[in-house]
């Protein structure tokens, strides 16, 4: 899936680490990384994130103390538990605890992404495996992109913005909000980007695809 989605991996083993985070950005999600459970907390009160791969076994807090902690705020947002092969024990108290679904480990990276996905598509409410408005369609599956059956090439931070936008037609979203979809900790945030990639996909939308709400930000036209 490419972009649009802000993902904190929570995981302590290094090599895995790395490896995940490395496959995620490939993917063109905005992926932090945290690898012990205080720090997972602090980043889980401080940002809204759009998925959460939640190891279990971590030092300082463990795996399910920062999900029960989380729920227990009344914070929704999807996670994906991380537990070893033969650790049923474990998968039962992670979706008791209040995970979404898990994913056992040595992680198969093809479930792992599709795994996310789905995720992605409960959270919104969507069971459509592909975006869709006023002749736009996204598939994050195939990454195809296509206006009025037409196929056109998006960088990876247009489709980004692109698909947050079709996640939400008729909704306003704040430059800060879409910036917060394309940047992770530490990215450099130049303070025209957003207009740059809107103008990007306006040219190859059509000039009308995409509204800009005066002052408040961009949005999709209700079809
Ligand atoms: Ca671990």
């Amino acid at each position: 899936m490419l972009g649009s989605m802000r993902l904190l991996l929570v995981e302590d083993d290094a090599m895995i680490g790395e490896a995940v985070q490395s496959l995620l950005r490939g993917e063109g999600y905005v992926a932090d990384w945290v690898q012990d459970g205080r720090q997972a907390d602090t980043a889980l009160h401080g940002h809204q994130y759009d998925l959460v791969l939640l190891d279990l076994g971590l030092p300082g807090l463990d795996g399910l103390q920062v999900l029960r902690q989380l729920r227990a705020r009344k914070d929704a947002t999807p996670v994906l538990v991380a537990t070893a092969r033969d650790a049923v024990r474990d998968r039962i108290a992670g979706l008791d605890a209040g995970a979404d679904d898990y994913v056992v480990k040595p992680y198969d990276m093809d479930e792992l992404l599709a795994r996310l996905r789905a995720l992605a598509r409960r959270a919104s409410g969507r069971a459509e495996v592909q975006y869709e408005h006023a002749g736009v369609r996204l598939n994050p599956a195939t990454r195809e992109a296509s206006v009025n059956g037409s196929p056109v090439l998006l960088s990876g931070r247009e489709w980004a913005v692109l698909q947050a936008l079709l996640a939400r037609p008729g909704s306003t979203l704040s430059r800060q909000q879409l910036e917060d979809k394309l940047y992770g900790w530490g990215d450099e945030v130049s303070s025209n980007a957003i207009e740059v990639y809107i103008h990007g996909l306006r040219k190859k939308l059509g000039p009308g695809a995409i509204l800009n709400v005066r002052g408040v930000g961009y949005m999709l036209p209700r079809a």
